[in-house]
């Protein structure tokens, strides 16, 4: 497979970058500054890409590969991925799923535990002395507060599992109601946000749910009420949240995710209940490489004719 040309469009994990190179010609994306160049004299080569969240596979690009037959994909969500043109060219589609559940849902366990506690807030209250000016104010207690998943899916479903182990009431919005799972259904985001302390995003991003939660959904949830983003950032309205944490019509929020990454909207920089994270969900060594794993497995089995790992499309 060394004749194989593998584009990889972003340098995401060495290991990745060092398995792909053993085994296909590997081209890095990010070594041609003149795009319109490289295109120009590596197009009609380039028979895989490697991509992620950061580097979108749409329409423009897929054109501008003629020779391509696989996206392998290092990461779940597909929101960057244009599937139904993918489909229509045949070209396949790979994803990582499984392998990155449990962190997502360990740090979504971590950001509710930060937010309700302030932690993060204790942290920097110790570091810039002012403890010995006082003790630290009390927070919220989040062992046995009702949960409300949007999304019962893999990770939605780890986040319950471990949710429960707190003694934490669970309830969900899906397309679909989940009779095996035991755990409370609403057909609407907006019933499950108004009864539920802690609302948690947990689905894929489509067209049916960007601003899934809108400034309905917040007032719903109230300023009593918590809000934990591990999807994608359109899944919030985030001028919305911005003015419901400004406003206290929502206690505090705790983000992996946003709109318009990496820029945050500096309004949330100054406030002590919301908790900031540079989208690390699956950010660990361990699964990084795994998910590295799958796409080169992908990779090799589109190449040798075998069934796909993951395959999407
Ligand atoms: P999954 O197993 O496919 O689960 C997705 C769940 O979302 C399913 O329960 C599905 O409901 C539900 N859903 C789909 N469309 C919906 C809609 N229109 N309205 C309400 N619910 C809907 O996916 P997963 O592996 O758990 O991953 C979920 C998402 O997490 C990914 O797509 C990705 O965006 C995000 N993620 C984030 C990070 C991070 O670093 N923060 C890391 C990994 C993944 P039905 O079962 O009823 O269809």
């Amino acid at each position: 497979m060394e004749n194989i040309d593998v584009l990889i469009t972003t340098p995401v994990n060495p290991y990745l970058e060092q398995e792909l190179d053993k085994r296909f010609n590997l081209i890095r994306l990010w070594n041609y500054p003149q795009k319109q160049e490289f295109f120009k004299n590596h197009s009609d080569s380039i028979r895989g890409v490697v991509n992620n969240p950061w580097h979108p596979a749409d329409r423009e690009f897929i054109d501008s590969l003629p020779a391509l037959e696989i996206v392998s994909s290092y990461s779940v969500g597909l929101d960057h991925v244009d599937l139904g043109y993918c489909k229509g060219k045949g070209v396949k589609v790979t994803n990582t799923p499984d392998v990155l559940t449990e962190d997502v849902a360990d740090l979504a366990i971590g950001l509710m535990l930060t937010t309700l506690r302030g932690i993060s807030e204790c942290d920097r209250y110790v570091r810039s002395g002012l403890w010995k000016k006082g003790d630290f104010k009390l927070t919220t207690k989040f062992s046995g507060k009702k949960v409300g998943i949007i999304g019962l899916g893999r990770i939605g479903t780890a986040i319950a599992k471990r949710a429960e182990a707190f003694n934490c009431p669970i309830s969900y919005y899906s397309r679909s109601e989940k009779p095996e799972s035991n755990y409370k259904y609403f057909p609407s985001v907006v019933e499950l946000a108004s009864h539920c302390d802690i609302l948690v995003v947990a689905c894929p991003l489509t067209e049916q749910t960007r601003h899934i939660v809108n400034r309905e959904v917040l007032d719903a949830l109230g300023p009593k009420g918590f809000l934990i983003n591990i999807g994608r950032g359109p899944h919030v309205d985030e001028p919305e949240l911005v003015a419901a944490l400004v406003e206290g019509r929502i206690a505090g929020a705790g983000l992996d995710v946003f709109e318009n990454e990496p820029h945050v909207p500096e309004e949330l920089f100054g406030l002590d209940n919301v908790v900031l994270l540079p989208h690390v969900g699956s950010g660990t060594v361990e699964t990084r490489n795994a998910m590295a794993d799958l796409v080169i497995g992908n990779l090799e089995a589109h190449f040798s004719k075998k069934p796909l790992l993951t395959p999407v499309v």
